[in-house]
């Protein structure tokens, strides 16, 4: 008998098949929310639910499984471990990095204006703006080139990576889930995100600044 047949002989003796049912269920009401909404946060919510809800049948998958443990399952475990250490450890060893090489200061007015826990001022004068779990990091070269409303909308940009990223993991989750959801998508739902904030303009005139910035270098 392979994997599959098993799988399917073992959950359908389980008595733990309506949980998984119904978890599969969400998963699928979750995935097509994502898929469908408009609204960009609504979007990230429904993503989140379907990576949590995949999570969860994981281990009930494991636990309902009646005969001997499925090779791949066991796989999946080890593949599981290792990632979750990867994700936890790598945004720490980066923001080692960039004390060493640039150094930082933490600037309470910037998270004032943005209600963001952390935002620190990196010292370079290149125009960079990023998001580290929670945390941004923007340049002083950054904030010499943007007038205070640029400055908003592309703070309230990676306002959005850091809702994204609201815990490591949850942000992260599709690499235990495989759900995929491209780069390009999520720089999409910032924008939209940050037009909603301040206005599609200033967003527009902060990124035609560091693009014109890097062509004249
Ligand atoms: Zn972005």
């Amino acid at each position: 008998m392979n994997s599959i047949e098993c799988t399917i002989i073992c959950l359908k003796t389980s008595p733990l098949f309506i949980p998984t049912v119904l978890v599969s269920m969400g998963f699928l009401i979750s995935v097509i929310g994502y898929l469908i909404t408009k609204n960009s946060l609504i979007g990230l919510r429904f993503y989140w639910f379907a990576n949590i809800l995949a999570l969860i049948n994981a281990p009930i998958l494991f636990f309902s499984m009646s005969c001997d443990m499925l090779w791949f399952m066991k796989v999946y475990f080890i593949y599981a471990l290792v990632a979750i250490s990867v994700l936890l450890l790598s945004p720490m060893i980066y923001k080692f990095y960039l004390g060493r090489v640039y150094g930082y200061e933490e600037d309470e007015e910037l998270e004032r204006l943005v209600d963001v826990e952390k935002v620190y001022v990196l010292n370079s004068a290149l125009p960079k703006v990023f998001t580290l779990g929670r945390e941004i990091f923007i340049s002083t070269g950054m904030l010499d080139l943007l007038d205070n409303k640029e400055l908003k909308a592309v703070l309230a940009h990676e306002k959005f990576h850091v809702i994204q990223n609201a815990t490591p993991l949850v942000g992260r989750l599709k690499i235990l889930t495989f759900l995929p959801i491209s780069s390009e998508k999520l720089e999409n739902m910032a924008d939209d995100y940050a037009a909603r904030v301040v206005g599609k303009e200033p967003l527009k005139m902060a990124k035609r600044k560091i693009t014109e910035f890097y062509m004249s270098e």
